[in-house]
């Protein structure tokens, strides 16, 4: 077998790459990342790339915290591994709960900790229908969740995902998901509507959603405090408060997924703080190492713990638990990682960039190519439109290629050549860089997305 010839093959050669376009990459070379530095990562070529994407929304500290890689290098020294289960666990596992406890919006926390955020999704899915089972209420068990939202990649964390792409690929959603409109503010409102009617709108579908499923057979509503995955959505006003009143008025759980919005997105270590949201369970994930180790969590308060306990009453072992759970190393990075939010101050960091990467968000909605612009903590969208340069190229790619349409395609080919990422999502570009970035690389950025929103538009009028 001759490596060398493998390595040089054109395309992903035997490497499976998800939310990809198969058939292209069969003859594509991948964009191969060697390297990172601060807010940069360089390809294989040596190439230099801004990443306003901080990878999949991971990269907090950019990609070169020697303190996190320093965590990580003593915990592989002192117990690279052991498991946390059957009443076993390492001593950083149980740090890191009690570090997090006093930090979350939900009293008396309790912190199970996994790999993933799909994990740390999907057990709270199959903790709601735990705690109903324990409780007399099997039938318990439907789950509420927004349509376009994505919440991970496990068969049930996908099912409550709302890309109608994913449930036609997947053939989802399955039984006992259900789904609800995606706030939109001002864009998804009708004509004439104020923003207290629309929310008003959208209050009454989730009632109606509930109603129609039967109130007693509805365990979970679950969301993310702004929605990334669809493009990069902050939600109106009143929107969540109204969506608490109705939970509580028909006593469903409130999930709230801060797989991305957590750790310092907003400027606050939770969205929940700026949002005001009161959740009975959080999710936590990338941001919690940077993505330097994959660690994630879910959060229940202290009184949806005492099911568990008295599940165990019942029935003795509660049966849930992930061989690689509470890992060592991963907690150990995520304890490093919760010291230097404190030690560097990340979050007035963060708070005193907000200003100006809003001022150029918005600097852009003059752009021939931007339709709508967006901002929220350190992050922003776009949404892309041709319609203003004569409708040229305007709808989804062709072969209805997922999750992207035609302009998000074509910047974000036409981005890589000015040395930028930003997430494309539809036709929605998302901008949530790396949390440490400095002024001067968010000058950087925006000038580097300009000008490939320039090169996108003269590419679109040629035809
Ligand atoms: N929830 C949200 C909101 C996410 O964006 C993601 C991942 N993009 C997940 C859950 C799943 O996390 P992971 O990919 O780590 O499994």
């Amino acid at each position: 077998m001759d490596v060398e010839n493998t390595l040089t093959n054109a395309g992903s050669g035997s490497l499976l790459i998800g939310f990809s376009n198969l058939r292209r990459a069969r003859g594509e070379r991948p964009l191969v990342i060697t390297k990172g530095r601060g807010v940069f990562i360089a390809d294989e070529d040596g190439r230099e790339i801004l990443d306003a994407s901080s990878s999949f929304y991971c990269a907090a500290l950019g990609y070169s915290d020697t303190r996190l890689v320093e965590a990580a290098r003593r915990q592989l020294g002192q117990l690279p591994f052991y498991t946390t289960g059957m009443h076993r666990t390492v001593d950083v596992a149980l740090e890191l709960a009690e570090k997090l406890k006093p930090l979350v919006p939900i009293a008396d926390a309790h912190v199970a900790i996994y790999c993933t955020g799909s994990e740390a999704v999907d057990f709270a899915l199959k903790f709601m229908r735990y705690r109903n089972v324990a409780r007399g209420e099997p039938q318990r068990r439907k789950v509420i969740s927004r349509w376009g939202s994505y919440h991970g990649g496990t068969i049930a964390s996908a099912a409550l995902g709302g890309g109608r792409d994913v449930h036609d690929a997947f053939a989802l959603p399955m039984d006992d998901f259900l789904f609800v409109s995606q706030p939109n503010w001002p864009a998804g409102a009708e004509p004439g509507e104020s923003e207290a009617q629309y929310v008003g709108r959208l209050i009454a579908e989730l009632e109606q959603t509930i109603e129609a499923a039967g109130p007693e057979t509805v365990a979970g509503f679950v969301a993310e405090p702004i929605s990334f995955s669809c493009g990069f959505f902050p939600p109106p006003a009143g929107y969540f408060a109204g969506v608490r009143e109705v939970l509580d008025r028909h006593g469903i759980l409130y999930l709230d997924d801060e797989v991305i919005c957590g750790y310092g997105r907003t400027g606050h270590l939770f969205a929940a703080e700026p949002l005001g949201l009161k959740p009975d369970m959080m999710s936590l994930a990338k941001g919690m190492t940077s993505g330097y180790f994959p660690v994630s969590a879910t959060i229940i308060s202290g009184e949806l713990y005492d099911w568990l306990e008295r599940g165990s009453e019942q029935r003795g072992t509660f049966a849930h638990a992930t061989t690689a759970s509470g890992h060592p190393v991963g907690a150990a990075v995520a304890l490093e990682m919760l010291r230097i939010v404190k030690e560097d101050r990340l979050l007035e960091q963060v708070q005193a960039r907000i200003p100006s990467l809003h001022r150029h968000v918005h600097a852009l909605a003059d752009h021939p190519l931007v339709g709508a612009v967006r901002a929220f903590g350190l992050a922003g969208a776009l949404t892309l439109t041709t319609a203003r340069i004569g409708g040229i190229g305007a709808g989804s790619a062709a072969g209805g290629v997922a999750m992207m349409g035609a302009v998000g395609r074509i910047l974000g080919r036409v981005m890589l050549d000015h040395g930028l990422i930003v997430r494309i999502t539809g036709d929605n570009a998302v901008i949530a860089p790396p949390l440490i970035i400095q002024e001067s690389e968010i000058d950087e950025l925006f000038r580097r997305l300009r000008a490939a929103l320039d090169d996108a538009a003269a590419e679109l009028m040629r035809g």
